[in-house]
C-alpha cells in the first residue's frame, strides 16, 4: 500500500510568510503513489456512472483527466477568465482578499451528464463550491467532489456538503 500522504511535502511561508503550501509534485513524480492517487480516487467514483470530470485550472487537470480516463469519463475543463476560446458561462468566488472567477465551455455539459468535481486540493472549499455552481447552472447532475488533499481545519465541508454532494479526500 502506497502511503500517499508522505509524498506530499509541507513548504512553510510559501506563497508568503504564515502560509504552509502542499507541494503535490513528490506525489506525481513517483509513479507508483501516481497510480494509486488515480486508481483510489476513480474508484470512489466508479460506480456512479460519471459521464464528465471537471477540474479547475491547474493542479485540477493533472488529477481530473487520469481520473476521466479511469472513469471511461469526459473530461471538462474550469479555467481562468479568457482562456476559454468559445462562449462560456463564469463563476467568481470570494478569495481571502479579492475574488477569482472560473469558466466552463457553456455547451460542456448537457442535463444528461453526471459529474465530479475533482482538484488537488480543498480548502477553503471556495473554488470547488464555484465549479459546483457552474455544473448546476449548466442543468446537469452534480455528484460531488474528490480530491487528493483536505484541509479539514478550514472547515469546506461546510460549504461544499451536502445529502447529494458528497466529499471524498484521500488525505485529511
Ligand atoms: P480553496 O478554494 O480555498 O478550497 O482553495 C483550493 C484551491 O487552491 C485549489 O485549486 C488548490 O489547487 C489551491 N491551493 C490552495 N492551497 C494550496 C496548497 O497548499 N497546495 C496546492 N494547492 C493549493
Amino acid at each position: 500500500m502506497v502511503d500517499i500522504a508522505s509524498r506530499i511535502i509541507d513548504i512553510p511561508d510559501y506563497p508568503e510568510p504564515g502560509v504552509v503550501f502542499k507541494d503535490i509534485t513528490p506525489l506525481f513524480a513517483d509513479p507508483e503513489a501516481l497510480r494509486a492517487t488515480v486508481d483510489a480516487l476513480a474508484d470512489h467514483f466508479r460506480a456512479l456512472g460519471v459521464t464528465k470530470v471537471i477540474g479547475p485550472e491547474a493542479r485540477g487537470f493533472m488529477v481530473g483527466v487520469p481520473v476521466a480516463l479511469e472513469l471511461g469519463a469526459g473530461f471538462v475543463p474550469a479555467r481562468k477568465p479568457g482562456k476559454l476560446p468559445r462562449k462560456t458561462i463564469s463563476m467568481s468566488y470570494e478569495l481571502e482578499y479579492g475574488t477569482d472567477t472560473l469558466e466552463i465551455h457553456a455547451d460542456a455539459l448537457t442535463p444528461d451528464d453526471r459529474v465530479v468535481i475533482i482538484d488537488d486540493l480543498i480548502a477553503t472549499g471556495g473554488t470547488l463550491a464555484a465549479v459546483g455552481k457552474l455544473v448546476e447552472e449548466t442543468g446537469a447532475a452534480l455528484l460531488g467532489y474528490g480530491c487528493i488533499l483536505e484541509l479539514a481545519f478550514l472547515s469546506p465541508r461546510k460549504v461544499l456538503e451536502t445529502k447529494d454532494h458528497e466529499v471524498f479526500s484521500l488525505v485529511t
